[in-house]
């Protein structure tokens, strides 16, 4: 944005306004040159947003997925992207058939992501009869839980009685790990299990009931 009277790049911005075509976006600005006051019009133009390949890894499961970038912006690993999944961190870059730390969005082929988003925390009681095993978990937000789920935690396999969400005690349903607070279970003496959860244990306290 030069002064096409004297070439100075010392220009002040007087006002700009977006304008958008099918392919562009663009921005026009109303320019005025500080060196010998010229007032001039100057418009910069943007690729529109277009859909790229997304590969997002969160704890076991990696999910295939596409974001919305503009073609003109550079990505590099590191960056910190919204995505339908919650926040992601850049963690690769793949042009061509190889991956690269950073590049022009436009040249890229898939983008390789982790979640970042904020585990939900819930407590686990496990009733062992005038003692209670509690657990503190992280599990993903998404992660269901249903009365009648039999569940292996630490030396326990148990079977969920009680789901108590913010707002009310589920006995039957199921609910999703955001809105839990706590989950109540007893022991069973079966050898399979619906799914474990031990790795997610972040906290475990022995108490009385
Ligand atoms: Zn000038």
């Amino acid at each position: 944005m030069d002064c096409p009277i004297c070439g100075s790049d010392d220009v002040e911005i007087l006002n700009s306004k977006q304008k958008s075509s099918k392919k562009k976006l663009m921005e026009e600005y109303l320019l005025k040159c500080e060196d010998c006051g010229h007032v001039f019009k100057d418009v910069i133009s943007l690729k529109k947003p277009k859909p790229y390949r997304l590969i997002i890894s969160e704890q076991d499961k990696s999910h295939r997925t596409t974001i919305e970038l503009s073609p003109s912006d550079e990505l590099k690993s590191g960056d910190v992207l919204l995505s339908e999944l919650g926040q992601i961190e850049v963690t690769s870059i793949e042009v061509g058939d190889k991956r690269v730390n950073k590049a022009k969005v436009e040249d890229i082929n898939t983008i390789w992501a982790n979640s970042i988003e904020i585990p939900a925390r819930i407590g686990f009681s496990v009733d062992l009869h005038g003692e209670v095993d509690s657990y503190k978990l992280d599990l993903e937000r998404d992660f269901e839980i249903a009365p009648g789920d039999v569940v292996k935690i630490d030396k326990h396999i148990v079977k969920v009685h009680v789901v108590k969400t913010q707002e009310r005690k589920l006995t039957s349903g199921f609910a999703k790990a955001a809105v839990i607070t706590r989950v109540y279970s007893k022991p069973v003496k079966f050898n399979n299990y619906d799914y474990d959860l031990t790795k997610h244990i972040i906290k475990k306290t022995k108490g009385k009931k």
